[in-house]
């Protein structure tokens, strides 16, 4: 099948343009690389956009006694050790000047008295580490570094959606898409191609994503012949909001708990001293997520199945000042006045830990030319993520991966384009316009979000996840089979047609490395098997495309050198 297409030809293209995207765009440009960058949806609109609570980085503004190496046990301790603790060590070290330098290009931060970047709590770190704008931190973030890139050079493709990576033999060779707005093809062709295209938890029923975290990148790398890792990892944030339930999953952030904000069941205990009574709310995101779950499944829920979530006890103006979204979200969308009464929240699928597999120094994957930073990468947050930790890890991981990208450009002439493979993404686009009949994508989304929901979520078992993973092996088949209507311009039914090949790849990834790892560890919780394994503890999932079949296998993890040893041992 041919269609005329546009073609635009960069250094580096970079797909994504939340935080991880623009750091990276920024540093390519800044080795002279011609760039491009492309999202789903407007620019300046990425998930990093929604951000609230901060971002982490042991710059010691507030507890003096904080350093990287505290950062780093935090992290590897959050992460149950299953984190590449290279990617931890280097996050820990240069998260602040990461930090410092968003504040050199015009970040404008909450201060100290003494005029330094004022720094908040956050569950699982030691020290108040958090910088942070109020509760519009990721607005700041993307702000700045949207004026940065757009000033430096970048060349920006909104509204444009990639479908599928392009190769030349083994080295990746560009990038298929179509623009949104009026449903025409296009390819870019690239010597190196980043893919920031952040999470995947548009595939459950109940979360803080927006629609455009389908998994796509994960998929399109897992495509190209990419590795995924620690797939099984997904972050149930404790509290999303509950009611009404056209909000439910909305998040409610953890700078309400960071200010002093206190749980408690409908009996009015504060139940956090069952689970954790040494840290209580500021407890790790995974037990905090299970303690409310489990509270509401004993019966001591509230109305709405939740738990109640109360900072009224601080001074209004203070309430207004530090979380002014939370105030105003709670207002308008459940007509509750958090500075006088309690909220009512519960666990809602909020961040992956799993992604493609990179190298630590490169953020290079397994197939030449292809990088991946940010949420879409795995590696740095092991089995659960310290709220904060991924801010500081597109700025880290996002300059390197760009730095990376332009370096590896720069050795190579282009690649050529295989009209073959631009011909096939095409006919796979056209055609759900071109069946007669066929499903309505939008039903398939919903039993597949109800599936991941029922069968892959917060606490697992063997029976579930076999079942979960029938159910999309069913959904495969339909997912296949869907038909949409209407015009290709500006087509949502289009767009989600696309949308499930990648959550099928990426639920069926998940499924299947929960199903693989007989142990509960971090947010990976497994009723059959509720302790750790130590044996589970120095081995990594992987997945990697064998023909059409999905192929499962384990990676050791290598051993850390003694004197990280010594930082993770000491109190
Ligand atoms: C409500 C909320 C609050 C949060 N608060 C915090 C916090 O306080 N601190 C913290 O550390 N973390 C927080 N997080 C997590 C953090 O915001 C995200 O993990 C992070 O922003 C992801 O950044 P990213 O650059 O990897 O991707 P994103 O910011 O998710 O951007 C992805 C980009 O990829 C594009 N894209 C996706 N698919 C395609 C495609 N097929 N073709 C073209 N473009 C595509 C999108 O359009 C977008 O531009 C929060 C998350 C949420 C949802």
């Amino acid at each position: 099948m041919t269609e005329k297409y546009e073609t635009h030809e960069h250094d580096v293209l970079i797909i994504g343009a939340g935080g991880a995207g623009l750091r990276a765009a920024i540093e390519a440009l800044g080795q002279g690389a011609n760039v491009g960058v492309v999202c789903k949806s407007l620019l300046g609109k990425a998930h990093t956009v929604m951000a609230e609570g901060g971002i982490a980085a042991a710059m010691a503004n507030v507890d003096q006694s904080d350093d990287w190496r505290t950062h780093f046990r935090d992290t590897m301790r959050g992460g149950k050790f299953l984190n590449n603790w290279r990617m931890a060590q280097i996050h820990a070290q240069e998260s602040p000047e990461r930090v410092r330098e968003l504040e050199q290009w015009g970040a404008l931060f909450d201060r100290t008295s003494d005029g330094n970047i004022l720094q908040r709590a956050f569950g699982g770190h030691t020290f108040k580490r958090l910088c942070h704008v109020g509760d519009r931190t990721g607005l700041e973030m993307i702000r700045t570094l949207q004026d940065r890139g757009v000033h430096m050079g970048f060349d920006v493709y909104m509204e444009c959606a990639i479908t599928r990576l392009l190769k030349d033999g083994e080295r990746i060779a560009g990038a298929f898409g179509y623009w949104r707005e009026n449903g025409r093809f296009i390819v870019f062709k690239a010597k190196s191609v980043v893919i920031a295209t952040g999470g995947i938890g548009k595939a459950w029923r109940i979360t803080s994503n927006s629609w455009e975290y389908t998994g796509d990148g994960m998929a399109l790398a897992y495509d190209a012949g990419a590795e995924l890792m620690d797939m099984e990892f997904v972050q149930f944030h404790p509290t999303g909001m509950v009611w009404p339930p056209g909000v439910q999953g909305i998040l409610v952030t953890e700078a309400v708990r960071g200010e002093g904000g206190i749980l408690t069941n409908n009996d009015g205990d504060r139940f956090m001293q069952r689970y954790d009574p040494e840290k209580m709310e500021l407890s790790t995101r995974d037990v905090v997520a299970r303690a409310i779950y489990t509270e509401a499944k004993e019966g001591r829920g509230t109305e709405h199945g939740g738990a109640y979530l109360d900072i009224s006890h601080k001074p209004a103006e203070y309430v207004k000042k530090k979380l002014p979204s939370m105030y105003h979200q709670f207002r308008e969308l459940a007509d509750v006045d958090i500075t006088k009464g309690p909220m009512e929240v519960g666990p809602t699928c909020h961040y992956m830990m799993g992604g493609i597999r990179v190298e630590a120094e490169t953020a290079q994957t397994n197939v030449p030319g292809l990088f991946a930073a940010g949420e879409a990468a795995a590696g740095l947050h092991g089995a659960n993520r310290l709220g904060g930790n991924s801010l500081s890890d597109l700025l880290v991981f996002g300059r390197r991966a760009g730095l990376s990208a332009a370096e590896y450009a720069n050795s190579l002439a282009a690649p050529v384009i295989d009209e073959a493979q631009v011909n096939d993404a095409t006919r796979e686009m056209l055609e759900p316009f071109e069946r007669s009949s066929g499903e309505s994508p939008y039903d398939v989304h919903s039993d597949l979000q109800e599936a991941m929901q029922n069968y892959v979520g917060i606490f697992r078992n063997e029976e579930d996840l076999k079942r979960g993973l029938d159910e999309l092996e069913t959904l495969k088949q339909r997912g296949s089979n869907v038909r949409v209507e209407g015009s290709r311009l500006f087509n949502p039914g289009w767009q989600l047609a696309r949308d499930l090949k990648s959550l099928r790849t990426v639920s069926e990834a998940v499924a299947l490395a929960a199903l693989e790892r007989k142990e509960s560890r971090g947010a990976h919780s497994r009723i059959d098997y509720p302790d750790y394994d130590e044996q589970w503890s120095k081995l990594n999932n992987i997945i990697a495309r064998d023909g059409d079949t999905m192929k499962l296998s384990h990676a050791p993890i290598t051993d850390m050198p003694s004197e990280l040893k010594q930082i993770i041992e000491q109190e």
